[in-house]
């Protein structure tokens, strides 16, 4: 296949001013102030990162696929989403993965190409399916957990066209950090990892699951990351899939979604980095109504770069096996690249049609909402809660639900104690705990 060049990041022209105009908008409402120094500090290192973005929207910059590499990992942190631990049998070959890479890059709107995992950067072929997405001209993008990067690596990431490194943290304190991902020593290696990425020049985003067990740490954590350099900061907020599942009591119910954004949007006004929320898409709402933006033009036009949830309208993650999901968190597959070419699956089956169309196809609440184009409700959320992923999400706080909670939507949860656990606790009880529901999770709508 004839290798593709990556479109240049001003082309077409509307998508830089939508990046700015996002970035903007989200500084106007947050008050940020160091939105000058941001743009002098990482705007040349972050246009790779963004090149292809419509705007602002749930992980940071809609329009780009996502390869879980390998389920292999060094760690077993307790919330992984990908279940991580081994390589599975069936995972795709450097040639199948090669061939994915090229169809990802014959897709125009896609720039990027993140590899993920597991932790990528133990799958013995990923400097080879590095080099021919760079080749490709997709610009790489390494969401790790940090533990195998020096220096030495990290130049030899940059070498292969990684312009990104995410790396993960849970806490700025290292015994919680390293209770979270299972292993003493990991916040160490990460940090390694932090020195070696800058050393390289390579953009740092720093990755962060927000649940229960590190909320009163979330503050300090964000402080940690303006002072560790940080492009961007991606707050993830727990969602029950995967190992997540086991620790379901940990995700945050309404009112600690609500006081996430309000913590993200307060830190935004002093922050360095730029923090943009991943499952929380009632953040974009939140936001707006903070500035007075309810409905007419304004929400119309804010629409036009605020995106909230982006699965399967530009965001895509392909499982090691093949399957193409809309998004890691939404446990549901179009098809996969070993039946069907990539573009096939993505424009032409039915769930990404349906998320593409979501302002028609959402249900309940979201289907009623006039925040459906900014927000959309997180659909991995919707769809563990309830096994459809254009429910409406049951963490909403931006809307209330007047009508008694739907019938037939099973147990409910009990409602996580408000009074953060301790982590030590916390960690113990998901060593003994099966997993809540082995199939889909249900619980009430209202719960607070
Ligand atoms: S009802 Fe759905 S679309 Fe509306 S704000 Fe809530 S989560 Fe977002
Ligand atoms: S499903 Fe949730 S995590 Fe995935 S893109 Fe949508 S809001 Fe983000």
């Amino acid at each position: 296949m004839k290798q593709k060049k990556v479109n240049a990041f001003y082309r077409p022209p509307s998508l830089l001013f939508r990046q700015l105009g996002s970035a903007l908008l989200m500084g106007y409402l947050t008050g940020w102030r160091s939105f000058p120094g941001w743009l002098l500090r990482h705007g040349f290192s972050s246009m790779p990162v963004a090149n292809g973005a419509r705007g602002m929207g749930c992980i940071g910059y809609p329009g780009h696929p996502v390869w879980e590499v390998t389920g292999a990992c060094n760690l077993r942190c307790i919330h992984c989403h990908a279940t991580s631990g081994q390589a599975a049998a069936d995972e795709l070959s450097t040639d199948e993965g090669k061939k994915l890479i090229d169809q990802l890059a014959a897709e125009s709107e896609f720039r990027t190409l993140i590899y993920t995992g597991g932790e990528p950067l133990v799958r013995p072929d990923i400097f080879e399916l590095l080099r021919h997405s760079q080749k490709a001209g997709l610009a790489n993008i390494i969401a790790t957990n940090g533990t195998l990067i020096d220096e030495e690596m990290a130049f030899k990431l940059k070498d292969h066209g990684v312009v990104c490194n995410a790396i993960s943290f849970d806490a700025a304190n290292p015994s919680i950090h390293d209770m979270v991902r299972n292993k003493a020593g990991s916040f160490d290696l990460a940090m390694r990892a932090v020195v070696a990425t800058k050393k390289a020049g390579i953009l740092l985003q720093i990755n962060t699951t927000a649940m229960e067990y590190n909320m009163p740490h979330l503050p300090e954590l964000i402080d940690f990351a303006d002072s560790s350099g940080a492009g961007i900061l991606l707050m993830y907020q727990l969602v029950a899939v995967g190992r997540g599942e086991k620790i379901e009591k940990a995700t945050l119910k309404k009112t600690a979604n609500k006081y996430l954004s309000e913590l993200i949007s307060l830190k935004q006004k002093t922050a360095k980095t730029i923090i943009e929320p991943v499952a929380g898409p009632q953040y974009w709402p939140f936001l707006l109504e903070k500035g007075g933006i309810r409905g007419g033009l304004p929400l119309k036009l804010a629409g036009q770069v605020f995106h909230g949830c982006s699965a399967g309208r530009g965001f895509v993650y392909v499982k090691a096996n093949g399957d193409v999901w809309p998004c890691p968190f939404v446990e549901v597959s179009g098809g996969n690249i070993r039946g069907k070419s990539f573009h096939d699956i993505y424009t032409g089956s039915t769930l990404f049609n349906d998320l593409r169309r979501r302002e028609e196809k959402l249900k309940g609440l979201c289907g009623e909402c006039p925040y459906k184009t900014v927000c959309g409700g997180c659909r991995g959320r919707a769809h563990a809660y309830s096994g459809d992923p254009l429910a409406e999400d049951p963490r909403c706080f931006i809307r209330e639900r007047s009508r008694p909670a739907e019938k037939g939507l099973g147990k409910t949860i009990k409602t996580c104690s408000s009074e953060h656990p301790d982590i030590e606790a916390a960690y113990r009880d998901t060593r003994r705990r099966p997993a809540t529901n082995p199939g889909r999770m249900r619980a009430l709508p209202d719960e607070q």
